[in-house]
């Protein structure tokens, strides 16, 4: 097509494209919310090679992937110790075990977040008590004050969407009441708050490898760092049955190990986090760009809004006033979105009969809704999803 044509063609916009570059017509496309099987493709003969090796070593459970991975992990965060979990949830349970905490304690963590948080609280034996969180989708710690008590035994900061907390906050409170800080930082490995890494606060962090999380194997995995060796020592016993270097049982565990393929296609992925990370900053900064100003549309600040925080946007979850609407026209338009948790706050699943205080995340539930960011889009499908946004709010 010339380019006398284009410009024929070309609509009226009613707001400037300030991320510049895009043309103004895109043609229809689809981009769901995430790709699974681009992300085997993008590097298909290097995966292949790498999980032949792994094969033809016989090196399944134990071996030395995993130790690779398990050092490079814990050098790119600057900790101690890193240890190779069969899912992010194992991770929550073993840090939990680690702060000691157990039958007749409660533990403080948001309503909005994954269910594995306070699933992983109740396994422990404890009970999980939910506070509210904020318009950026972050634990509201002053809610989270108001549910202390004589049991208080933890707080779990959950890192949700590769943000961070208020952990200023959370470490104030957590001082006041002598509580643990146990991060679920599932969402965000690499998101930094005043420069120190999210999973680097409390007594333990934890990381979930699942596929679409920011750092996805090919199945379940996950990973615990800690800094305190006589930890590190407890966590490695905890995952492995119990058993010591020595080989003996020293306590009861459970067999929560990462498996060695999953770590060797880890090792690969982590030499390229940093790119895939200023990838997903990149597309948040068009989203930002964009969107930002659209009535009745609240966007998660940009990755440049907060001096304090580094965020790592393992999702980019917005509000919507009209949000059923919305995704019923970028579905009509191949768009893809999801709604974390299926609509529900933990609070709202009546059958688990928590204990909540949770006002604003229970209004927010009507509201919350996540746009596609992940690295294999490209930034014309991103600006794709920014027109039909746009085209929604002009309508
Ligand atoms: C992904 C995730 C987990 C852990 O999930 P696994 O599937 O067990 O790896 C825990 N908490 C949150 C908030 C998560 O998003």
């Amino acid at each position: 097509m010339s380019e006398a044509l284009v410009a024929q063609t070309r609509p009226e916009r009613t707001r400037p494209d300030r991320a510049g570059a895009a043309p103004a017509t895109r043609r229809r496309r689809e981009v769901p919310f995430f790709n699974y099987p681009a992300l085997f493709a993008e590097h298909r003969e290097e995966y292949l090679a790498t999980i032949a090796d792994v094969l033809a070593r016989g090196a399944y459970i134990m071996q030395r992937d995993l130790a690779d991975f398990e050092t490079e992990l814990a050098a790119w965060l600057g900790v101690r110790h890193a240890i190779g979990l069969a899912d992010g949830t194992v991770a929550l349970k073993i840090a939990l075990r680690l702060a000691g905490v157990g039958p007749g304690y409660e533990v403080i963590l948001p309503s909005h977040t994954f269910i594995a948080t306070a699933a992983a609280v109740h396994d422990v034996g404890a009970e999980p008590v939910l506070c509210d969180c904020g318009p950026d989708s972050m634990m509201d710690v002053e809610s989270a004050r108001a549910l202390v008590t004589a049991n208080t035994a933890a707080i779990m900061p959950v890192q949700l969407n590769g943000r961070t907390c208020d952990m200023d906050a959370v470490q104030a409170l957590a001082r006041d009441h002598g509580l643990k800080i146990v991060e679920d930082s599932c969402q965000a490995l690499g998101a930094r708050y005043r420069g120190r890494h999210a999973g680097t606060f409390g007594v333990a962090g934890s990381f979930s490898f699942y596929p679409a999380k920011t750092l996805g194997c090919f199945g379940d995995g996950g990973a615990l760092i800690v800094d305190d060796d006589d930890l590190a020592v407890m966590a490695r016993e905890l995952r492995d049955h119990g058993r010591g270097a020595d080989g003996l049982v020293h306590r009861f565990g459970v067999n929560g190990r990462l498996d060695n393929v999953q770590a060797a296609v880890l090792r690969l992925k982590l030499a390229r986090y940093d790119e895939s990370l200023a990838r997903r900053r990149a597309i948040a900064a068009i989203y930002d760009a964009r969107l930002s100003g659209l009535d009745g549309l609240l966007l998660p600040p940009g990755p440049d809004a907060d001096p304090d925080r580094f965020d790592v946007f393992q999702n980019y979850e917005v509000q919507s006033d009209r949000r059923d609407a919305l995704r019923a026209f970028l579905a009509d338009k191949g768009v893809g979105t999801i709604v974390q948790w299926g609509g529900c706050m933990i609070h709202q699943f009546k059958d688990l009969g928590l204990r909540a205080r949770a006002p604003y995340a229970e209004a927010m539930s009507a509201r919350y809704m996540m746009l596609p960011l992940h690295p294999m889009l490209s930034d014309d499908d991103v600006h794709y999803v920014c027109d039909q946004v746009e085209a929604f709010h002009r309508g």
